[in-house]
Order: C-alpha cells, then sequence, then structure tokens
C-alpha cells in the first residue's frame, strides 16, 4: 500500500533526440485502490443480506407444506428486515454520492435548527423505547445556512449512533455551543465508548469498530461517512472525543459565517 508508482516514457522525436518522461502516478494507484476497496466493499455488504433473503425463499418454496404458519411467518419477517437493511444501505450509498459528485451544495437555505432536532429525537425516542433519557439545549432560534438534507443526515446520524451505541439506562445529550468563529452541535452519550486506535478511521466508508454490534442496530457503516462529508460541504468538521465504558462525544463543527442567530 505504501508503493510508489512511476510511469517511464522514453519518446524519440527527430533525427536522434530523446525525451525521458516520468510521470508520478503513486496518488493515482492510491486512489484507485481505494476505488477497487470500495466496489469490494459494497458488493460484500450487498451480498450478505440477498444470501439471507434467498436462503428464506428457498427455505419456504422446498418446505413450504412442512412449515408451521408461525415458521414461515418469522422467515419472512426476517426476510423482509434484510430487505430493509438493503434498501437504507442503497440509500446512504446515493446519499454519499451525491454529496461526493458535487463541491457545493445545490439545495441551500436558512435551516431552523431546532425544530429539525426536535424531529429526529422523537425517530431516535422510538429505536431506544425509553431505554434512554434524552436531554437537548439547543437554542430555539438559531439557523444554519445550509442543505436541509444534509443537516438531517449530520444530525441523525450523530443521535441515532449515540442511542444504538449506549446500553440501556444510558444518558445522551445534546447541545449547542458558540465559540470563537464557530458554532458546535454536540452529541454526548454515556455509551460503550471507542478505543483511541479507531478513532483516526471512523469515519472511513464501512469501517467499525465491533461489526456484529453494527448488524444488529442495523447500522450501514456509511453514517459517519455521510456525516463527513455533508459537514465538508458546510465548510465544518467533525470531532471525536471518547472513553471505552465511559462514552463518546461526537461534534459537528460549523463557520460562523453559515450560522444565524436573532
Ligand atoms: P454504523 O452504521 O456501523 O453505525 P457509522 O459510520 O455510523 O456506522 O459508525 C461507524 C462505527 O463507529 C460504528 O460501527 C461504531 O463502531 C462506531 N460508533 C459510532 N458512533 C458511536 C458511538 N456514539 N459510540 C460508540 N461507537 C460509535
Amino acid at each position: 500500500r505504501n508503493q510508489v508508482c512511476y510511469m517511464i516514457t522514453l519518446i524519440s522525436y527527430g533525427a536522434d533526440r530523446q525525451l525521458l518522461a516520468i510521470r508520478d502516478l503513486t496518488q493515482l494507484e492510491k486512489l484507485e485502490n481505494v476505488r477497487r476497496d470500495f466496489v469490494a466493499n459494497v458488493s460484500h455488504e450487498l451480498k450478505t443480506p440477498l444470501t439471507v433473503i434467498n436462503g428464506f425463499i428457498e427455505t419456504l418454496q422446498t418446505h413450504h407444506e412442512t412449515l408451521s404458519t408461525e415458521k414461515r411467518q418469522r422467515f419472512l419477517d426476517l426476510a423482509l428486515a434484510q430487505s430493509h437493511h438493503m434498501g437504507r444501505l442503497v440509500q446512504d450509498l446515493l446519499t454519499l454520492s451525491s454529496l461526493e459528485a458535487r463541491a457545493t451544495l445545490v439545495d441551500e437555505t436558512q435551516v431552523k435548527v431546532k425544530p429539525l432536532i426536535d424531529d429526529l429525537v422523537i425517530s431516535a425516542e422510538a429505536i431506544s423505547a425509553g431505554a434512554h433519557t434524552i436531554t437537548m439545549d439547543i437554542p430555539e432560534d438559531l439557523t444554519i445556512h445550509g442543505s436541509a438534507t444534509a443537516l438531517r443526515s449530520i444530525f441523525g446520524n450523530l443521535i441515532n449512533n449515540a442511542v444504538n451505541y449506549t446500553p440501556a439506562d444510558g444518558k445522551i445529550h445534546i447541545s449547542w455551543r458558540n465559540v470563537a468563529n464557530e458554532g458546535v452541535f454536540s452529541v454526548q452519550d454515556t455509551g460503550i465508548g471507542i478505543p483511541a486506535v479507531h478513532l483516526p478511521r471512523l469515519s472511513e466508508r464501512f469501517y467499525r469498530v465491533d461489526r456484529g454490534r453494527s448488524r444488529e442496530t442495523g447500522g450501514t457503516g456509511l453514517g459517519l461517512a455521510i456525516v463527513k462529508h455533508a459537514l465538508s460541504r458546510h465548510q465544518g468538521h467533525l470531532e471525536i472525543k471518547s472513553q471505552v465504558n465511559v462514552g463518546s462525544t461526537f461534534e459537528a463543527w460549523f463557520p460562523k459565517a453559515r450560522l444565524n442567530q436573532s
């Protein structure tokens, strides 16, 4: 992976003249590797639920007569859950590729932050099913000049992750603070935490600390990659602090120029 790659071409011109052209392809080679890994990952991520779905359909076809009604229903429910997972994966891939397709946002408006977060917290509470205490301190009048869809992805992914990676009875606090030239959206949880070695790679596509846990929660492994890209389209960035078995804080930093508070 750390190899250097050069293309050396000898060009002859005129009667006795030659030119040696050396092109550094290291960067291109690296990009090509990233692309190849990504395609392999996507194929694998789609293939896994597909294999499960096919397995259930084949079992239902072959043993239709002998299976109890409950068993048949259970298999159908499990197949449907896998199909929903594939749907989420495709949706996340589309979101990611549309964020990558352009350097700027095409749908910028003044987005009211509080109602958006209120909405997302209601969905998070449905996932949590009362297992967590979620508190919130977001200014009523705050707006961000940006894409409502992208901002929803940023806040939604961070809030849902806090719920998914915090055991029952845990606490989640969602807040906003203004610092010198930025505004910071923060989600703090008392969850499982993340070992420091993983932090630098966490927002890579399909990077997970614990594959089993991510699968259990229905995660696509693309949430933080989307957050990172969506933030960079707002000239913002992501900061993560975490301690194993204590909890994590995920912060989305936005430049002041995009913020409005009356
Ligand atoms: P996933 O769909 O797996 O949740 P993400 O890109 O959202 O994918 O997150 C990548 C990984 O980062 C997760 O699999 C998990 O290991 C870790 N992670 C994200 N948020 C948290 C959190 N609040 N607490 C602990 N680990 C987290």
